[in-house]
């Protein structure tokens, strides 16, 4: 491959934001990829912040989804185990409040969870 700008002077590298071909003269080593000298630089560097960006959020990401629903399973627990050592029926107000909450908190999880895996697989395919 020869460089895009230079027909007689084989290519080093592609730049990362246009994927041309291009020799030592037109190149910058940024420090995560390549660019256009003086034009593709900028759009490297901010592609690269992107993407170490969403990279970090998709490591932070199972901590935070998994936080709401264990917390509505906890409280929906809570409510539940109160109101029945207090000698409430199992159709009272609180022990039914407490169900939903541990129902709707398990019903979160899935979602988050199938959210997480399809995103975490996206990531991987790239
Ligand atoms: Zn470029
Ligand atoms: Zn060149």
């Amino acid at each position: 491959m020869k460089c895009f700008n230079h027909s007689s002077i084989s290519a080093l590298g592609t730049c990362k934001a246009c994927g041309k071909g291009l020799c030592n003269y037109c190149l910058t080593d940024l420090e995560h990829g390549l660019a256009c000298k003086d034009k593709h630089e900028e759009r490297v560097k901010s592609l690269e912040l992107i993407i170490s960006q969403s990279a970090k959020a998709y490591a932070d990401s199972p901590k935070n989804i998994f936080l709401l629903p264990a917390f509505l399973v906890f409280m929906g627990l809570i409510f539940v185990s109160f109101a029945l050592f207090e000698g409430k029926s199992f159709v009272s107000f609180p022990v039914v409040m407490g169900a939903g909450f541990v129902f709707f908190g398990v019903l979160f999880f899935i979602r988050m969870r199938k959210v997480y895996l399809s995103k975490a697989n996206k990531v991987s395919h790239d």
